[in-house]
């Protein structure tokens, strides 16, 4: 199949080598929507192996080898050891706040580091659209309650305009498309560009997050669920969560696709 895009700038997107050098692109969120597009048009393929992957983005073979998180602790997705006697880790190491729970599906490290460094510092949808499958595969059947409406992380506009999408949101639109949720974009804003939260740890991460979230009055009496990429000390879901919460929503749920094991969540399953 040839697919070509005609566009202003003559400027070559990142999804190039995918689709074999015929996509060129204007505008960072026409490239989203081109990507997008095309993405639902074309035969997929393993986003790991690139070998022939059916209906997924991903290969059963390639999806087997991943680091899943089978049993996670209800509160902070550290993974249990299948013969645990309770469903919470007991020593918790990510900022919970708010939240009622966090569910992660993968642990972050290869190769789910590798896919989440494509998606943000190459620019890669195709990826994060990877990681939301994984994290609906792994949300299917695990799922006690179901939440009135799932919302991404936002970046602040500035970082939007940069990267050209949001990678919580291609994420967050994979999951609710597989789930069939509601989905909402535009719900929360982030209002202040902060710094990016792998540059910095511990309580810088906390200061730098505090208070960067607004949330819309429309999320007030209902169970919303956030959903990020990764969640390493919980910072950034925790201040979201809280000014969702500060509108007065009912129940407040995370859902990432890779956490990371450090500490306590190390502890655990040794
Ligand atoms: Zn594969
Ligand atoms: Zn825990």
């Amino acid at each position: 199949m040839e697919i070509t895009v005609f566009a202003a700038d003559h400027r070559r997107i990142n999804v190039e080598t995918k689709y074999r050098d015929v996509i060129f692109c204007c505008q960072p969120m026409d490239l989203l929507k081109v990507d997008r597009l095309l993405a639902s048009l074309l035969p997929r393929e393993c986003g790991l192996c690139g070998l022939p992957s059916g209906a997924t983005n991903s290969c059963a073979g390639c999806r087997a080898d991943l680091p899943w998180i089978e049993r996670p602790c209800r509160l902070c997705a550290a993974p249990l050891p299948v013969d645990f006697p309770v469903d919470y880790c007991g020593r918790c190491d990510i900022e919970t706040g708010g939240l009622a729970s966090v569910h992660a599906a993968l642990a972050y490290q290869y190769p789910v580091d590798r896919v989440v460094t494509r998606a943000k510092f190459q620019r890669r949808p195709e990826c994060a659209r990877l990681l939301g499958e994984w994290l609906a595969f792994s949300l299917q059947g695990s799922l006690a309650t179901f939440p009135d409406l799932v919302v991404p992380v936002p970046l602040h506009r500035r970082r939007l305009m940069r990267r050209g999408f949001n990678q919580a949101e291609e994420i967050s639109r994979a999951v609710t498309e597989h789930l069939g949720l509601p989905h909402a974009t535009r719900a929360c804003r982030r209002i202040s560009d902060t710094d990016a939260q792998s540059a910095l740890s511990g309580q810088k991460r906390r200061r730098n997050v505090r208070g960067a979230f607004k949330a819309s009055s429309r999320l007030a009496g209902i169970h919303v669920a956030i959903v990020d990429d990764v969640v390493t000390t919980g910072s950034t879901i925790r201040s979201l969560a809280d000014a969702i919460l500060d509108v007065g929503a009912r129940t407040v749920s995370a859902w990432v696709a890779g956490r990371s094991l450090s500490g306590n969540a190390k502890s655990v399953v040794q």
